[in-house]
C-alpha cells in the first residue's frame, strides 16, 4: 500500500497554482481559456498550445507558472468535488460587463466559497459599447462581495477575452492571490494527483490527462487511477512534447493505463504492481455490486 508519510517542511517547495474558470453561460469562459492557451508563449517556444488535453500549464514572462483546468463551466469542478477531489486553488469567475449577475455566476460563487477557494473576478467584454463593469461590481457589493476598487479585498480585473485586454494583469492578480496561499508540495516522492479526463485513442490506446499534485511522476511508474491501472509508457505535455517526468502542479497526458479512469479519480504510484491490480479489481467488483443494488431498488 502507499504509506501516508507527512512531508517534512524542508521537503516542501513552491508549486504553481491550479486554476478553474467558472461563470454564467456565454459570459466568456471558453474565450478566456482559449486566449490564454493561444497567446501565452512559454520562453523559448513559439506558437500557442494546440492540444486539448483538459488541462494546460502556462508560464508568464516573469517565469511564474499557472496550471489551468481547461474545462469551462462548473462541470469539472463539481464532478471532481463530488468525488472528493479538491484540485482547484483559485477560481476565476467570469462575469460579462454587459449583463447582470446571473444565476450561474451566483452558483459559481457559492461553489468556490463552499470549497474555500479564493475568487478572482474577470469582468469581461469591456470592449462592448454597452459594457458597464461598475454595475457588475455594484451587483457583487450587494452580495457582500467587495472587490478592491470598491474598498474590499477581493481581486477583480476588467478584461476583454476577445481582444486580450487586461488578461495579463488578470493572471498577475491570480499569482498575487496564489502567493498568499503559500502553495507547496514535496516533489521528491511517489506521485499522487487527480485525473482530469481520459479517452480511448484509436492509435495510442487509453490517454489520461492527469494533474500531478505531489511527488514526481516518471515513465515506468506503475499507476493506479480509480479502477484502472498500468505502467506509464509515455507522457506528453499540453504541446504534445514527450516528457520524462512531471512534478507538482503539472498537467500531463499519460499512456499505459488499461482503461479510462473518470474525471476526479485520484491516482497513486505503486511499488508493487500486483497490489495495485488487486485494488483495481476490488474497486471494479464493489462498483458492480453497487450498480446491481441500485438496479434492484
Ligand atoms: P462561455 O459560454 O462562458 O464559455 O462563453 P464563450 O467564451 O463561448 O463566449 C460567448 C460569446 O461571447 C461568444 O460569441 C464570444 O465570442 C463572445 N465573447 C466572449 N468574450 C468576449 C469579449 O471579451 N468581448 C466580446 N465582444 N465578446 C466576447
Amino acid at each position: 500500500s502507499f504509506e501516508v508519510v507527512e512531508d517534512k517542511p524542508e521537503d516542501l517547495v513552491d508549486r504553481a497554482p491550479i486554476v478553474t474558470v467558472m461563470g454564467h453561460v456565454d459570459h466568456g469562459k471558453t474565450s478566456l481559456l482559449d486566449y490564454i492557451r493561444k497567446e501565452n508563449v512559454i520562453a523559448g517556444e513559439s506558437g500557442g498550445i494546440t492540444q486539448h488535453i483538459g488541462a494546460y500549464g502556462v508560464q508568464l514572462e516573469n517565469g511564474q507558472k499557472i496550471a489551468f483546468l481547461d474545462t469551462p463551466g462548473h462541470e469539472a469542478f463539481t464532478a471532481m468535488r463530488a468525488r472528493g477531489a479538491q484540485v482547484t486553488d483559485i477560481a476565476i469567475i467570469v462575469a460579462a460587463a454587459d449583463d447582470d449577475i446571473m444565476p450561474q455566476t451566483k452558483e459559481a460563487i457559492s461553489h468556490a466559497q463552499a470549497a474555500g477557494v479564493p475568487i478572482v473576478f474577470a469582468i469581461n467584454k469591456i470592449d462592448k459599447p454597452d459594457a458597464n463593469p461598475e454595475k457588475v461590481k455594484e451587483g457583487l457589493a450587494n452580495m457582500n462581495l467587495l472587490v478592491e476598487d470598491w474598498g474590499g479585498k477581493i481581486q477583480s480585473h476588467d478584461i476583454s477575452a476577445k481582444m486580450g485586454t487586461g488578461v495579463k494583469e488578470l493572471l498577475e492578480k491570480v499569482l498575487l492571490e496564489a502567493e498568499l496561499l503559500e502553495l507547496k508540495a514535496n516533489p521528491n516522492k511517489a506521485a499522487q494527483g487527480t485525473v482530469v479526463e481520459a479517452f480511448l485513442d484509436k492509435g495510442r490506446g487509453y490517454v489520461s490527462t492527469i494533474l500531478v499534485q505531489a511527488g514526481t511522476l516518471k515513465i515506468g511508474d506503475y499507476v493506479l487511477a480509480g479502477k484502472n491501472s498500468g505502467k506509464v509508457k509515455a507522457m506528453q505535455d499540453e504541446r504534445g512534447n514527450d516528457v520524462a517526468e512531471a512534478g507538482p502542479s503539472t498537467p500531463v497526458s499519460i499512456l499505459g493505463l488499461d482503461g479510462a479512469p473518470q474525471a476526479g479519480d485520484k491516482f497513486n504510484v505503486f511499488e508493487d504492481e500486483r497490489e495495485a491490480k488487486q485494488i483495481a479489481t476490488k474497486r471494479t467488483q464493489l462498483q458492480r455490486e453497487q450498480s446491481v443494488r441500485t438496479q434492484r431498488h
